[in-house]
């Protein structure tokens, strides 16, 4: 397969053609915060979370540009943070952030974000919005979903669909009441468990497993 040669932040990289920035940065122990990728999905670019900046600063979503011989990708700049931080901070206003009471507390995606931004705790406080916490949903006989963690990346409705091809779940709702919820028939779910282990957060859990916020 042909390789392509380029740089991440100053380092030599070499990858495949038709890999992306970011599976070229994973693969080479270069982190870039991310939500919405998981490798055994197609990227979505949702969460918006990779960007980067190629050229003369041009900003591009990683997870979904391929690699090009010669450019030069910076993960982190000034420009870059700028931009992530905004995604970031959006998101954690609608995300009730009690971690100590999360079964996903230490292997938590947004914590890995939270903590390569350097959000603190002090820093969030004023970010969110009045408490009004959500019911946490357990119609599902095999697991639970809190609303107040999802962080809407759509990885669990695209796991049912794509790797399963079943479609028990979807977005419903719109603007800061959207939310994943089962749709039709909801014997449709198989119990494969794809949606609850590739969640990145403490969204989705199995039962029992979930701690109320
Ligand atoms: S999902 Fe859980 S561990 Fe992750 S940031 Fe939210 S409350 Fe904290
Ligand atoms: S439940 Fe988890 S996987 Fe599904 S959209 Fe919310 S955060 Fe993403």
């Amino acid at each position: 397969m042909d390789k392509i040669a380029f740089t991440i932040d100053g380092s030599d990289i070499v990858a495949d053609r038709g890999t992306t920035i970011l599976e070229a940065a994973l693969q080479n122990g270069i982190y870039i915060p991310h939500l919405c990728y998981h490798p055994a999905l197609k990227p979505s670019g949702v969460c918006r979370l990779c960007i980067v900046e190629t050229g003369e600063g041009q900003l591009v979503i990683s997870c979904r540009t391929p690699v090009e011989e010669g450019i030069v990708v910076k993960v982190k700049s000034p420009e870059v943070d700028k931009v992530r931080r905004a995604f970031v901070e959006l998101l954690i206003a609608n995300h009730h952030t009690d971690c100590r009471n999360c079964p996903s507390n230490r292997h938590c995606e947004l914590q890995r974000v939270m903590a390569y931004l350097r959000i603190s705790k002090k820093r969030m406080r004023p970010l969110r919005l009045p408490k009004e916490e959500l019911p946490l949903e357990t119609l599902n006989p095999f697991f639970d979903y809190d609303p107040n963690r999802c962080v809407l990346c759509g990885i669990c409705v695209q796991a049912c669909e794509d790797v399963q091809g079943v479609s028990a779940l979807k977005f419903v709702g719109r603007g800061y009441s959207t939310k994943i919820a089962f749709f039709g028939d909801k014997s449709q779910c198989e119990s494969c468990r794809e949606c609850m282990l590739k969640c990145p957060v403490g969204a989705l859990l199995a039962k029992g497993d979930q701690k109320k916020v």
